[in-house]
């Protein structure tokens, strides 16, 4: 071996004990050694297979190294393309914006300029937040219950996550909450009780410069807002002068089926967030779009060192070109989706306990009434050869987040997977039957 070698090769198990901070979390559920991925499947060290219903938490659309994009990577880092240029213009910075303008944004006839922030999907929040703040000169920016925004203190803010908020340890200010669909039960319209605290002069709530919102909340337990909902919200904001945000950076990029998470509602937001599988091969790339006029940024007033990731513009611009240059990509994930809600479904309907499905596109799951048994299922899945997490306010959604690329028969396989899963940890269960 020689010693370029050596990093790949490292088995040491024990120096993440030793030495990475106790804030890991992901590596306790599944607590392997990785050392390869490709398509659906990582691989420990041993070379067993696990299947990748978790993908990076949304950051692999696409799958592990698909070939198409690391090749066009390796190809550019051989021809010694430039790696990092702050903001500088690159060729490879121009493809990327000419590949989105003609492949994503002009057809759907989106009028955005493109924000390269720092690469998290925090730093897009961030971004956001502080131009709509900057656009209107308000402060306030609504946020919704169970609402999953990042966890840097304006993006934190937004989250409405308590485990989160306790870490900042200090006032997390500037949002006000308001309740998602369906949090009030059904029947209830939560942006009837939005709008009279608008309309409201001595509601309390001070006139908010926008709102922020997912079409489906990734982190908050995969509840969805309808399409009717946010046609609602979006007419909502326009009657009360706030700009209107989407964080796609969970629901985005394919996720649900189209592109734009809120395109299925005809929508067109001031404000979209991107990141997770922007870049298409899972490498840090985030970005704010907005309609030009709310540009209002003087010069580096708003910067950072990562700012454009030219080894993500490339890839990026591959998997624009190679997933979605035709609609056939976006009718392959819908058809999944659909087996998956299928699948789900009967998973639900053959349970001896409540099972509820919920999310949309290839971002869906189920809630259990009795919350640990979603942890349960997702140990027991991990033995039987998958990675999946769970979600919501008390983890109680086991949530399949696979590869938008994954074949039929993996898709089933996982599916079977937690099927079999689901049937283990109950039949070691005597609970009573109750309403999610
Ligand atoms: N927004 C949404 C909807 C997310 O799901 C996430 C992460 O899960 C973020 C923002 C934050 O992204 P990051 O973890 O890259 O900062």
């Amino acid at each position: 071996m020689n010693d370029a070698e050596r990093p790949l090769a490292n088995t040491n198990k024990t120096v993440f004990q030793k030495r990475e901070s106790r804030v890991r979390s992901y590596a306790r559920h599944f607590p392997l050694l990785f050392a390869r991925a490709e398509g659906s499947y990582l691989y420990d060290v041993q070379g067993k297979a696990y299947l990748d219903f978790l993908s990076g938490a949304g950051s692999l659309n696409y799958g592990h190294n698909h070939p198409v994009l690391r090749d066009a990577l390796v190809r550019y880092i051989r021809d010694c393309g430039v790696t990092h240029s702050l903001d500088l213009h690159t060729t490879a910075k121009a493809e990327f914006l000419e590949t989105l303008e003609t492949l994503i944004l002009r057809p759907r006839d989106l009028p955005y300029v493109v924000q390269f922030t720092g690469p998290t999907g925090a730093n897009a929040v961030e971004a956001a937040l502080k131009i709509a703040r900057k656009y209107t000169g308000r402060r306030s920016i609504v946020a919704f219950t169970n609402g999953f925004h990042g966890v840097t203190l304006g993006a934190l803010a937004m989250t409405g996550n308590s485990h989160h908020r306790g870490a900042a340890c200090q006032e997390l200010t500037g949002a006000i909450r308001m309740p998602f669909e369906g949090y009030l039960g059904p029947g209830i319209d939560t942006l009837e009780y939005f709008e009279k605290t608008l309309n409201d002069a001595s509601s309390g709530i001070d006139h908010p410069a926008a709102v922020i919102v997912e079409t489906v909340q990734g982190e908050g337990g995969l509840n969805t807002a309808s399409a009717a909902w946010l046609r609602n919200l979006q007419a909502l904001c326009r009657r009360h002068d706030m700009l209107l945000i989407v964080d796609d950076i969970q629901a985005g990029c394919g996720r649900t089926g189209a592109f734009f998470s809120f395109e299925e509602a005809g929508i067109t937001p001031d404000i979209v967030t991107l990141s997770k599988s922007l870049s298409g091969l899972g490498l840090p790339f985030a970005v704010t779009l907005f309609r030009r006029e709310l540009d209002v940024w003087r010069p580096g007033e708003h910067n950072g060192t990562f700012r454009g990731n030219n080894h993500a513009f490339v890839t990026a611009a591959a998997t624009l070109r190679h997933f979605w240059s035709d609609d056939a990509f976006e009718r392959e994930v819908r058809r999944k989706a659909q087996h998956m809600r299928k699948r789900l479904a009967q998973i639900a309907e053959n349970a001896e306990h409540e099972l509820r499905v919920k999310g949309r596109g290839l971002m869906q799951g189920l809630a259990f009434a009795d919350p640990p048994l979603a942890g349960a299922v997702s140990r027991e899945a991990f033995r039987r050869g998958m990675i999946i997490e769970t979600s919501g306010p008390s983890d109680e959604v086991i949530k399949c987040l696979c590869p938008l690329t994954i074949s039929m028969e993996d898709l089933e396989r996982g599916l079977t997977i937690l099927e079999e899963s689901v049937a283990a940890v109950l039949s070691q269960q005597s609970l009573p039957r109750a309403v999610v």
